[in-house]
């Protein structure tokens, strides 16, 4: 998506709206991926050959809770606000060819703000690390088991028993 600025009069607001593809390359290092398209919404002005864009990028992200791998949808609604250079600098958003592309703008801002943790809900309990099973939906008995009934009990035995060894005599 990218501002032609031809025809932009100085001083003076326009209203745009368009949309910009997801990228999913972005988030490779994370379970998410992109649900359709980025949508933006909101006006440009532009003031002494700099051009300020501002207004709301909405996407939806599919992801996967981090402790129960359930699917979530993320509603990402971010307020947007950032200069095009006609002289860019390095690191600042350049008009080239009198024309701004929003695209890199826009994922930046949205990488910024995905939240660190992802939850189905706030107290999700996660996946039972013995047996693997959904302890929002079951209560398994892998914790409360007595140690005399849980087969992991002896390896818990053999790291204390190794732990305490230095310090007996
Ligand atoms: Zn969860
Ligand atoms: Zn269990």
């Amino acid at each position: 998506m990218h501002i032609d600025l031809l025809k932009a009069v100085e001083n003076e607001q326009y209203s745009i709206e368009g949309s910009i593809k997801g990228d999913n390359t972005l988030f490779e290092y994370r379970n998410l991926k992109f649900d359709g398209d980025i949508n933006f919404k909101g006006s440009y002005i532009l003031r002494k050959g700099d051009l300020s864009v501002i207004g709301e990028l909405t996407a939806k992200l599919d992801a996967q809770c981090d402790r129960c791998l359930k699917d979530v949808e993320i509603n990402i609604k971010l307020p947007f606000n950032e200069t095009f250079h006609a002289n860019a600098d390095k690191g600042e958003y350049a008009i080239e060819n009198n024309k701004a592309v929003l695209d890199e703008a826009a994922y930046q801002n949205i990488l910024l703000n995905i939240p660190s943790k992802i939850l189905c809900k706030e107290d999700c309990k996660g996946i039972c690390a013995l047996c693997g099973c959904d302890l929002n939906n079951h209560d398994c008995d892998c914790r409360s088991d007595s140690d005399d009934n849980n087969p992991f009990a002896i390896l818990k035995n053999i790291v204390g028993g190794a732990k305490n060894g230095g310090t007996k005599k």
